[in-house]
């Protein structure tokens, strides 16, 4: 028989299923918006895992990896998702009913696993993935295995403070935090400052990088500063843990080499002498990244 496992991302708004291959192979894949009661959601993922594995009779399913928007401990016991609502959950035991063994992760760590296994990151055990979109979330792998942490926190890179826009807050409750920057919301902020953002009715991140592609100063300032917040993390984050690779994913590493090279030059500029033998690339592996990582908790083991 075939071994198979689901990988699950549970995100604020939609649930991104999967049922992957032990070869990395995403045989079906499935969505739906995400419930706001637990028990509603844990029942809808239940019955989407059967309704999959009915097509696949000729397969044996090994488990589910599930993502979750929140810390999580001992892979199983989420601490609190303030996207979905959540306060303690344990994923583990919702999805018992499954009679399949469950694992659960943060969902930006189990992306950064996913990218180690099929994705930008295939070779490598210590990588660092930072996801930059609205915020920024980030996944760490050294030595193959995800970082969780003590309390699940790991790889909560959006909130290494900066020195950056120290007087602007950030969701955290914090000021100066990489997010308040270089998100797709901080972009945002940032050249709402000047014109012509200032004046425009709606401003997203992709005009600011147009804009300086079109080599509008302001939007070129902007973007410059927000890749020398990253690149600063990034160096942060090679003195700690001398990664071999850093990937950008996430809407804003569309802005490619206006981001990048200020990105690589501070990294460059920072970074402690021995730990400088860092690749930059971008994450292949898009909205899958979650799916493929829950599969990678047993596939990877
Ligand atoms: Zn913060």
């Amino acid at each position: 028989m075939r071994e198979v496992c689901f990988g699950i991302d549970v995100g604020g708004t939609t649930v991104k299923m999967g049922l992957v291959a032990r070869d990395g192979q995403l045989l079906e894949k499935q969505e739906f918006v995400s419930p706001h009661d637990v028990e509603e959601m844990f029942d809808n993922i239940a019955v989407h895992m059967s309704e999959v594995m009915s097509h696949f009779p000729d397969c044996e399913c090994i488990g589910a990896g599930i993502g979750v928007p929140g810390p999580v401990v001992n892979e199983r016991l989420v601490r609190g998702c303030a996207n979905l609502g959540w306060g303690d959950v344990d994923v583990a035991a919702e999805l018992g009913r499954t009679g399949l063994p469950v694992k659960a992760a943060n969902d930006a760590n189990l992306a950064a696993l996913g990218e180690m296994w099929q994705g930008a990151g295939r070779g490598c055990k210590d990588l660092v993935l930072l996801t930059v979109g609205t915020g920024i979330g980030g996944g760490i792998i050294s030595n193959g295995h995800m970082v969780a942490g003590s309390m699940g926190g790991g790889g909560e890179v959006g909130h290494i403070p900066t020195g950056y826009h120290t007087d602007w807050q950030c969701g955290c409750g914090k000021y100066g935090c990489l997010e308040v920057t270089a998100s797709a919301s901080g972009i945002i902020r940032a050249a709402r400052q000047f014109s012509p953002f200032r004046e425009a009715k709606r401003v997203t991140a992709k005009d600011v990088f147009d804009a300086a592609r079109d080599g509008d100063e302001n939007a070129r300032r902007v973007v410059t500063e927000a890749g020398h917040a990253l690149g600063h993390c990034a160096a942060i984050l090679g003195c700690v843990l001398n990664p071999e690779l850093i990937l950008i994913g996430g809407g804003v590493s569309a802005a490619g080499r206006p981001l990048m090279d200020p990105v690589e030059e501070t990294f460059r500029q920072e970074v402690f002498g021995p730990c400088s033998n860092v690749r930059f690339a971008r994450a292949m592996l898009g909205n899958d990244a979650g799916i493929l990582g829950g599969a990678a908790m047993f596939f990877c083991e």
